[in-house]
């Protein structure tokens, strides 16, 4: 798919374009042509993972097609523009994020534009590669396998009874429980 038809999908699904769906849509065209991967729904030999949430992801998606429901997207949310593409056969990761001064280049893009959204909405269309995002190869601190984990494996929490997939238990003194049980949750029950 070429750029206007990926934005045309990022834009319906969301509602509106925007410059971040349009540096989603680019980098995620570029995470692709580096690890050698055509954007597929079914595949899941690349894995994505972005440093937000929000309009950036959406521009990711339509470009790649990869998915929270399809387990080849997952946010690491560091609250930054920034994403790492990971060839899972080979374990090749590179980390695009946008280059540190895109907004005052994108003025130069688009000079006869005085309104800053839009000339980076026209500016992030046509940018060149190099001007519009730099890549790092990046060495993952986490064990990819057993982030990706095996379909089919289940146990049960030894507190609170809930099933746990995709090998996500703690286990304490041979014994398996859920994070939030094993007390690393995000929640905690009112008393
Ligand atoms: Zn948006
Ligand atoms: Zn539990």
């Amino acid at each position: 798919m070429n750029l206007k038809a990926i934005l045309d999908v990022a834009s319906s699904d969301h509602s509106h374009l925007c410059p971040r769906q349009i540096l989603g849509a680019r980098i995620g065209l570029k995470g692709l042509a580096l690890c050698g991967l055509e954007a597929s729904p079914k595949s899941k030999r690349l894995l994505v993972i972005a440093e937000t949430d929000g309009c950036f992801v959406d521009g990711i998606s339509a470009a790649t097609r990869c998915t929270v429901g399809h387990r080849t997207l997952r946010i690491e949310d560091y609250g930054k523009v920034a994403a790492t593409f990971i060839n899972v056969e080979t374990g090749q990761a590179m980390r695009i994020a946008p280059t540190l001064d895109v907004r005052e280049k994108a003025q130069r893009y688009a000079p006869e534009e005085k309104r800053h959204y839009f000339a980076q909405l026209q500016a992030y269309q046509t940018m060149p590669d190099e001007e519009l995002m730099t890549v790092q190869e990046v060495e993952l601190n986490f064990n990819l396998q057993a982030l990706i984990s095996r379909s089919g494996v289940r146990v049960h929490c030894e507190t609170c009874g809930e099933e746990i997939i995709n090998e996500r238990e703690k286990v304490i003194e041979g014994k398996k429980y859920c994070l939030a049980c094993a007390g690393d949750g995000y929640y905690a029950l009112k008393p």
